[in-house]
Order: structure tokens, then sequence, then C-alpha cells
């Protein structure tokens, strides 16, 4: 049922085709390829997941993502995710690249402090529900719920045909509104749903227990109550409903969280006052010793001055620890030991807990170990579980269910109906 990988052909014809060349059988990595009358339109450009940190990934086999073919039209990124994203850096400058706006600034401020990011020449960016014309694409933003910010689902029409890409979508976060206003206002004449499947698995998987971010605040609360000293949190700084949650949990307990520059950086390019960023009560900045040398190397003290007025020393965070929530990450672990702060601590893998098990995670869970610190795992998916997919499913009623970001498409078709699928490198009509 494979067809060869390579190009579609640029050959017109009167109706929508589509290529998926990563995503069809595995978690991440996504990249879609949409054509008709001859030109073309790719949705996300992503890493797979399994590639390791230094390995150099290829672009897929889709004329003109180098450059030199003007019938590829754009590049459409669903969300700042590497999984969707991270291939993007080797397409031309001549491919006009879409994506969120509060998204791009996350990724430009991300690319300061991390070697994994990069920043993106936007040609333009997603809104809502406003829909924007690439040659004979029509292409609407669906803003939606997600453990990114400022991510998106796509309908994208042409020739009569309309497809709708989920993105990675969930119905359990701080954003579950928009999933809702999705199932009682969604796009109507669906021919292909384009539909994730994170939490679709083997049947003999066991299936994982679906917490939403509310549950994760009520667990955080819990273990930041029950604890004398520092509770050390490990999240995202990317995840910013995570930092919401920990924020909201911090301030319940009667404790300040402590965040770092990067984790400062990303709050404000998310554009959201709402989002705990400087200024705001019961928060305050920490500078550990790698971003301090970031700042130095960049000469980027404008980011000091910025935080100058909330920020928190060792000293303070000695006399403080049962009062103070501290966002961890492995670089910092050594400080902390020779600050001497940890006495009386717990904490929180607010992450996925696959990564537990993984060299990053390993070396958390070892530090902890050595100093006598409980380790909780207190997190909620970022995807959406089988129920709230199949109520995607019934409120778009597409003609078709098409799997991806999956390791279990196969199982698609006991969950849902009118499933069919096709392979990566397959072409097929919309
Ligand atoms: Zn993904
Ligand atoms: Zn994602």
């Amino acid at each position: 049922m494979s067809a060869p990988g390579g190009r579609v052909p640029s050959r017109p014809t009167n109706t929508m085709r589509v290529r998926i060349h990563r995503g069809s059988r595995e978690i991440g990595g996504n990249c879609v390829e949409i054509e008709a009358q001859g030109k073309r339109l790719v949705i996300d450009l992503g890493r797979p997941l399994s590639a390791q940190p230094d390995e150099h990934v290829p672009l897929p086999a889709i004329a003109g993502l180098a450059g030199g073919d003007p019938s590829l039209l754009g590049l459409v990124i669903s969300h700042p995710h590497l999984d969707h994203y991270g291939l993007a850096n080797q397409v031309s400058p001549k491919v006009p690249i879409f994506i969120g706006e509060a998204a791009n600034r996350i990724l430009r401020e991300a690319a300061f402090f991390s070697r994994a990011s990069f920043a993106i020449p936007a040609a333009g960016f997603l809104v809502h529900r406003k829909a924007f014309q690439l040659g004979p694409f029509r292409v609407t933003p669906y803003l939606n719920d997600h453990s990114a910010f400022d991510a998106y689902s796509l309908l994208v029409e042409a020739d009569g045909k309309r497809l709708f890409y989920s993105g990675d979508i969930r119905a359990s976060g701080r954003k579950a509104k928009l999933f809702r206003q999705l199932l009682a206002d969604p796009p109507v004449g669906i021919d292909v749903l384009l539909m994730e499947g994170t939490h679709v698995r083997a049947a003999e998987a066991p299936v994982r227990a679906g917490g939403t971010e509310s549950d994760v605040e009520s667990a955080c609360l819990q273990t930041m109550r029950e604890t004398d000293g520092l509770v050390l949190a490990y999240y995202s700084a990317q995840n910013i409903d995570r930092l919401v949650t920990l924020y909201r949990a911090a301030v319940r307990a009667g404790r300040e969280l402590v965040v770092d520059l990067y984790t400062v950086a990303i709050a404000v390019a998310t554009g959201s006052k709402g989002v705990p960023q400087p200024g705001h009560d019961k928060l305050r900045v920490f500078l550990p010793h790698n971003q301090r040398l970031q700042v130095l190397r960049g000469k980027a003290f404008a980011r000091t001055s910025a935080v100058k007025a909330c920020r928190i020393y060792w000293d303070e965070i000695a006399a403080r620890t049962g009062r103070l929530v501290m966002t961890m990450r492995g670089t910092t672990e050594r400080e902390l030991v020779k600050a001497n702060v940890l006495g009386g601590a717990n904490a929180i893998w607010s992450l996925w807990d696959g990564y537990l098990s993984v060299r990053s995670g390993q070396g958390s869970v070892e530090f902890c170990r050595r100093h006598g610190i409980p380790l909780l795992v207190h997190h909620a998916s970022g995807h959406a579980g089988v129920t709230d997919l199949q109520r995607l499913v019934a409120a778009i009623d597409p003609r078709r269910v098409v799997p991806i970001h999956s390791e279990a498409a196969g199982r698609f078709a006991d969950l849902f109906p009118r499933v069919v699928c096709h392979d990566d490198g397959e072409l097929w009509e919309a």
C-alpha cells in the first residue's frame, strides 16, 4: 500500500492530494504535503522524537524545501514543539513559513537559552479562525488546547475538498474552552480528518490515566503543603499551562515560585499578561550559573536588569526554603548542593515520566536519590485521551479519519468510524 517517497508530481489535477512524509506510524516528526492544481503546501516539518540531540536528520523528499521550486507555496507550522518544526532551519529562505506570532516569539527567546531551539523567519502569522489564501489553498487556523503555547489545528481547503489537521490537541488543559468551542462550532463538510493519536495504543498496552491541569494543581498543592523545605519543580519552561499550574499551587500553599531567566523569557514572549512573569506577586527570579554565562556572553544585560526588582539570591533561598518552590533543571542541581539548601526538600517531576528512564531524566533521578529527596510525578499529558478524540470525530463527522502522530494507527479502526490508514510516502486523494 506504500508508494515510493519523493515529490508529489506537479501535473495539475482536480483533486486535492496528500502525502504524509512522516508521522503515519510514529509519535512526532510530523510532515504532510498537500497538492492542488500543481501547487503544494507543507504542514509541519518535525524532527523525529527518536533522533539523537546531535543527529543530522535530512529534509523529507519534498521538492522546493531546499529552494528552487516555486510550486511549493509555503510551510505552515502548527505549534512550537520540535517534533513539528525541528527541521525548519534547513528550509530555503525562499519558502514562506507561517506560524503563530507568540509561538514565533517563544522560539526566538528559546534560541537564546537552548542549542536545540532556533528562530524562524515568519512570512505570516496564524490567527484563530482567520482564513488566509496561499494559491489554491485556503488555510484556517484553529487555536487549540495543547501543552505548547499558541498551538493550532488547521483547516485546508482546495479544489472543493476540505482537510482538517488536528495538530497536537487535548481537552484537559487550561484552554479546554477552545476544545469545547471546536466541538460546538466545528468546521463542516470535512472530507479528511487527519487526527493525532498519541494516546491511541496497542490493545494490550495499559491505558494511561488522563489527568487534567487542575488535577496536577491539586497534587502539587498537596506536596507543597506537606514539604518542610524547598519544593523542587522539574517542568518545561515552554509548557505555559504548567507554569500557571505551579504558580497557582505555590500561591495557594503560601509559597513563592522561583523561576529562572529562561522561564521569564518564555513567559514574557507569550504576550499574555495573565501568565506569571516579573511584576506578578509571589514570583521571584533566580539566575543559575549557566544562564549568567549566557547573559555575559550575549551581553544581554537588559535581561537581568528587567528582573532586578524580583531577583532572589542564595542567602534568601537558604533562609526561606519552606516558603519557596524552586524551578529545577539538570544544570542547576549542583548549585543547590553547594548552597546547602536541600534539607527537608521534595521534588516534583512535572514532565512526561518516560523522560525518567532516558539519560537527561536519569541524572535527576540519581541526584534526588543521592540527596534523599523524594521524587513525585505530578503530570498531565498534552494530548487528548481516546474519549476526547471520539468526541472530536463525532463533532466533525468527517468522511474519513486518517491517523497521524500515533504508534498504533492500526487501532484507530477499533475506536473511530470510517478510518483509512495511509503510510509515510503514500500519495492519496483527499
Ligand atoms: Zn507532537
Ligand atoms: Zn506538541
